[in-house]
């Protein structure tokens, strides 16, 4: 039962991309539009079993600390920049409250929010990065299946950082968000944006399809549809400029071409420049309401 929809469970759907594994296996995948209700997502979708062999990898950044060299140390700078904007832009016009971090990673989120009073619960699946963030937050670093056991209504505010396109049951997790969250509480989702000028330019090379880990991917339209449906409203949409220049230095490096960084800025530059006009950032935050 591979090739459902993810999020409506039709199994019409035509292939859009054949994209690479450039990051790790170099396996090829398909990323199909469901013809049904738009989403575009990944096949064949790796057993619950085989997944987490796509994330064994000493470059996988999100879950490493104190890395060496260039490149890891502007990324560690930009990372501190990025987290302020994030913090800022979750928590704003808010009390501190209970915010529950899924796919939490080394807790950089969680240990801001913190700081800032907030009661913390994360969510995350790879075990290494558990124990580390387990170290810098007083709440408790859970698993995905756990959050069942939560009460309704628990928490202020949910984020998910470049998360919701790795979840292998996105309706499931989208119904928790919404169990979850509290009357008026506040969810707040980013995810890389597929209509980017990024994504148009680099097409089966565009680094944030990052196929098989990315499952899912969205659009402005997809997104917020699946989210209306259950009764979650758009409140805001913003922006995290910095992806535009990551994801367009990655995309040059998988394109083997020379002077990626380089190359990699001045694209980042043109898709931030467009989207300026056109709202289709490389990655969108989408900030949603409980009603
Ligand atoms: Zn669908």
């Amino acid at each position: 039962m591979n090739n459902i929809c993810p999020w409506c469970g039709s199994e019409k759907a035509q292939i859009k991309l054949l994209v690479k594994d450039e990051f790790l296996t170099k396996e090829d995948f398909n990323i199909c539009e469901c013809l049904s209700c738009g989403l575009l997502y990944t096949i064949p979708r790796p057993s619950k079993d085989k997944i987490g062999l796509y994330y064994k990898s000493e470059e996988y950044y999100s879950h490493k600390e104190n890395k060496k060299g260039f490149i890891p140390k502007v990324y560690e700078t930009i990372k501190k920049f990025n987290l302020k904007h994030k913090y800022k832009l979750a928590s704003n016009g808010i009390k501190a409250g209970k915010v529950l971090d899924i796919g939490c990673g080394v807790g950089d989120f969680l240990h801001t929010a913190e700081t800032h009073n907030w009661e913390c619960t994360g969510v995350e699946p790879s075990e290494d990065a558990k124990a580390i963030a387990q170290k810098r937050t007083k709440g408790e670093i859970i698993s995905s299946e756990e959050l069942e056991t939560i009460p309704d209504c628990y928490f202020d505010l949910i984020t998910m950082w470049h998360v919701l396109e790795h979840i292998d049951n996105l309706k499931w997790q989208v119904k928790q968000l919404q169990r979850l969250t509290k009357p008026n509480g506040r969810i707040v989702i980013a995810v890389p944006n597929h209509k980017s000028y990024d994504a148009q330019y680099y097409k089966e090379q565009w680094a944030a399809y990052d196929v098989p880990r990315h499952l899912n991917h969205f659009n402005r339209k997809t997104l917020t549809k699946i989210f209306k449906s259950e009764g979650l409203e758009l409140k805001k949409v913003d922006k995290l400029p910095w992806d535009a220049y990551y994801i367009s230095y990655m995309s040059e490096q998988y394109k083997q071409h020379s002077l990626p960084l380089l190359k990699g800025a001045f694209r980042g530059l043109v898709s931030n420049l467009k989207a300026k006009r056109t709202g289709e950032w490389s990655s969108i935050v989408y900030v949603f309401e409980k009603k």
